[in-house]
């Protein structure tokens, strides 16, 4: 059986340490299925189509990374796509213990789900997203936080 694994996230926009993730990651399964996250009460500085388009153009090259956009529970879109893995990038002791309940409450909902944790290498801990829309807000440059290809 093909082994899928789902990477969710907002995306907003995508930066070297989700690309960081994703690399690391293919080895380990045949499909990685990128799944951006509409959240209709979360309101996101890029649209859909754009986070979209920039993931797409990232990983270009390789075919065995998918990219879609879902709405609604993570496991419920894992049982859509056949996916029996998630994927989650942990930074800091805060992402843990966030990362912690939403693994163990995802298990219960779905018990055939893993949630496979990646350390983050040490020189993108500090990178997040936020802070990249923060930089791009005050009109600064990013090019160093985003992966090639991405033009923000
Ligand atoms: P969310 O909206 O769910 O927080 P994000 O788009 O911020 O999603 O992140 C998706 C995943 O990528 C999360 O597991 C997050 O921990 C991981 N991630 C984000 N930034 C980094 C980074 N610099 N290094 C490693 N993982 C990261």
């Amino acid at each position: 059986m093909e082994k899928i694994a789902v990477f969710p996230g907002s995306f907003d926009p995508i930066t070297r340490g989700h690309e960081s993730i994703v690399l690391r990651a293919l080895p380990l399964f045949d499909k990685i299925i990128i799944a951006i996250g509409e959240n209709s009460d979360k309101k996101t500085y890029f649209s859909a189509e754009k986070r979209l388009r920039w993931i797409n153009r990232v990983f270009k090259n390789e075919a065995k990374i998918d990219v879609i956009t879902y709405n609604g529970l993570t496991v419920d879109f894992c049982k859509e796509v056949g996916a029996k893995y998630i994927l989650r990038g942990l930074r800091t002791s805060a992402d843990f213990e966030f990362e912690r309940s939403v693994g163990q409450i995802n298990k219960k909902m779905f018990p055939e789900i893993e949630t496979i944790f990646f350390l983050t290498v040490p020189e993108l801990t500090a990178l997040n997203s936020s802070i990249v829309r923060d930089i791009l807000r005050h009109g600064g440059d990013v090019s160093q936080f985003i992966p090639e290809g991405v033009d923000l």
